[in-house]
């Protein structure tokens, strides 16, 4: 669904800009170095936004250096202190991300809107459905994608109200059919550009699943400007995940697709860890290509050969092959290796075109 067009620092969503991925630094913000550190290496993974949160005002004051050293805009997460806010955007954030409903004031909330206004900054409105206002639960009976819809646009109302649009509704809830409802809701209420995302999905594998199955029906339904995978884990783990859900969609291309067999009683060579293994180098690659693991010379062949590359396993060795060609045949021990060195040639191929 077509949203209006937000720029956010260096970047745009919306207007049918590609979605863009966020992640969010688990370190101490005033911890500057870490931040940094931890930014840098979400960037190189593939995050395009990157959030952190200020609790306090030596976090205000550290978005300044932190936003100097990093490449991607800069958004501060902001809670109960609409100071906190005001600092966060005189300090150079790109964006700010508060829930109006706990933030004070109309006063304190125009203070903010005023500030943002300034500097044109784009605010992105948030509501997650743990805390709903009492009203809006007894209306529906507790927590529903209604009232999660109802009080974000109660609080875009709110912001609307002082003139200001440069807005990025996000809704939020731990139930996956009820995010995916409250988010088919609120692309039908309003234009605004929207951050979509499973809160609280769990852990590496639990969140995996539960944020792509979630994300994957929004997105499928053209619903989406920016993604976070949340997980409890390492937020490059995030960002992974969010690249291989847009990808799986089709809404990427960029990086290495890797396929692999599931393995079966056909398999004679150590399959899993290989493909394990073929994972880790291609991040070190910049192609867009398709690169296939299969394990034997029922399928793997085949398959390889749809692929730019692939190995197909045979009894303790396995076949390269390049573009639909065999070009070797190797001991298992030397497949990957044979691999990486083919990967490094069209990488060199590539920069020279
Ligand atoms: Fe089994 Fe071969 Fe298919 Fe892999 S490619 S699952 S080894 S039949």
């Amino acid at each position: 669904m077509k949203t209006r067009k937000i720029k956010i620092g260096n970047r745009v969503i919306g207007g049918g800009a590609p979605v863009l991925i966020q992640s969010m630094c688990n370190t101490k913000t005033d911890d500057i170095e870490g931040t940094i550190r931890q930014t840098l290496e979400l960037e190189r993974a593939g995050c395009d936004i990157i959030r952190v949160a200020v609790p306090d005002m030596s976090a205000a004051e550290a978005l300044k250096e932190i936003k100097k050293n990093i490449h991607i805009p800069l958004v501060a997460d902001i809670h109960f202190d609409y100071r906190l806010a005001l600092a966060s955007i005189e300090n150079g954030a790109d964006k700010i991300r508060i829930n109006p409903g706990n933030i004070g004031s109309y006063d304190r909330i125009k203070a903010v809107v005023e500030a943002a206004r300034q500097k044109d900054i784009p605010i992105r409105v948030g509501v997650n459905s743990g805390s709903l206002e009492k009203e809006i639960l007894e209306k529906y009976n507790g927590v529903t994608a209604q009232g999660i819809v109802e009080s974000a646009l109660d609080k875009v109302a709110v912001i609307e109200k002082l003139g200001y649009e440069n807005l990025v509704v996000s809704i939020k809830s731990s139930d996956v059919m009820m995010c995916v409802k409250a988010h088919e809701l609120m692309a039908k209420s309003c234009d605004y550009p929207l951050h979509i995302g499973i809160t609280e999905s769990g852990t590496l594998q639990r969140g995996t699943v539960k944020s792509s199955v979630g994300l994957g029906i929004i997105l499928y339904q053209g619903i989406g400007d920016t993604i976070r995978v949340s997980l409890t884990g390492d937020p490059v783990e995030e960002v992974k995940c969010a690249k291989l859900i847009l990808k799986s969609l089709g809404l990427r291309k960029d990086g290495i697709e890797v396929v692999s067999c599931p393995t079966c009683g056909r398999t004679s060579i150590d399959l899993i860890s290989l493909a394990d293994k073929v994972e880790m180098i291609v991040s070190d690659f910049d192609l867009n290509i398709k690169v296939a693991v299969m394990g034997c010379v029922v399928n793997g062949p085949g398959e390889a050969r749809e692929a730019d590359i692939g190995i197909a396993g045979g009894k303790g060795e396995g076949l390269l092959i390049k573009k639909g060609k065999v070009i070797k045949k190797l001991p298992e021990n030397e497949l990957l290796e044979a691999l990486k060195q083919e990967l490094k040639r069209m990488q060199a191929e590539a920069s020279c075109n």
